[in-house]
């Protein structure tokens, strides 16, 4: 099923529901960055999740960008997920390994490190992003941004986010966030009722490969709760709006002395996009173009 993501209320607008199936768009992001497997369900999970919090948001030019940094080998990531359908990042050390966890599942916990945080900007497309950090919770990620929307946006929440992944790339990739709104923070007996559901999930991954829709898994979690389901279905892919151009004004950052240098011996030089893995190059002209802006630049700053 291609990627999607759908949105849906319960319990009279007490419950929002949103669900996403992120497989292809995990599978570009392990081709693209040559993800380990436990890397690959690292970004994975934190790629579903940037798309599922950003989908609250209301200006088309919304964007979430979530940073994780624990003290584990992965080194860190990070996520920009934006209201339109397009999500892009990347990990600090994309071929780590390790091994299976003690329910013989990847690492995840072990490779983002269980100290260090989690740091949120939401752009609402106003001019001001709002910010906000919380300490990691377990490396999981699913849990680490439980507990940012917890604290951080006060909405009491549950992110279920899976990904499998296994010699033949990702099978299957995706997540559900529910969120408990004002109107029912006060009815324990519904919430105690979700969070039953929702301890007896086994995982989001089991109802993709059992080829579920998101409208089945909603009908399964809330159907008896007055469940709506909004009749958009927004696509996500894998999409960096990165600019050649762009990056390789960014080799100006070397220096006269380090361009004339590459110019003389006119050695190409390379420019590469973390979060997209795209390389630009720039061949001996490109490079006596950018040194004479440089020079251009400097000769006017002095
Ligand atoms: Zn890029």
């Amino acid at each position: 099923m291609a990627d999607q993501l759908i949105r849906a209320i319960a319990a009279d607008g007490g419950i929002r529901v949103v669900g996403a199936i992120t497989t292809r768009l995990v599978e570009e992001a392990r081709t693209r960055h040559k993800l380990s497997y436990v890397a690959t369900a690292a970004l994975g999970r934190a790629l579903t999740a940037g798309a599922l919090l950003v989908s609250n948001m209301k200006r088309e030019d919304s964007r979430i960008n979530i940073q994780i940094q624990g003290d584990g080998p992965l080194g860190g990531l990070l996520v920009d997920a934006r209201l339109n359908g397009n999500v892009r990042g990347y990990v600090a050390a994309p071929s780590v390994e390790l091994p299976p966890n003690a329910q013989g599942k990847l690492d995840v916990g072990t490779a983002v490190g269980r100290n260090g945080y989690v740091y949120v900007v939401r752009d609402a497309g106003i001019g001001y992003p709002y910010s906000s950090t919380v300490e990691l919770v377990s490396g999981e990620i699913g849990e680490d941004l439980t507990q940012y929307l917890a604290t951080s946006e006060q909405t009491p929440s549950a992110l279920v986010l899976g990904v499998f992944v296994d010699q033949n790339g990702v099978e299957a990739a995706g997540g559900l966030l529910l969120q408990i709104l004002p109107q029912a923070s006060n009815d324990d007996l519904l919430i105690s009722a979700l969070e039953s559901r929702l301890s007896a999930l086994t995982g989001f991954t089991p109802m993709l490969r059992a080829k579920k829709t998101l409208p089945q898994i909603f009908e399964d979690l809330v159907g008896d709760m007055g469940l709506h389901i909004f009749p958009e279905t927004k696509m996500l892919r894998f999409h960096c709006p990165c600019d050649g151009n762009r990056m390789l004004s960014a080799l100006k950052l070397l220096g006269e002395n380090e361009l004339q240098d590459m110019i003389d011996k006119c050695e190409p030089a390379e420019a590469v996009c973390h979060f997209c893995g795209d390389k630009y190059e720039a061949a001996c002209d490109r490079l006596t173009n950018l040194l004479a802006e440089l020079k251009l630049e400097n000769a006017s700053q002095a």
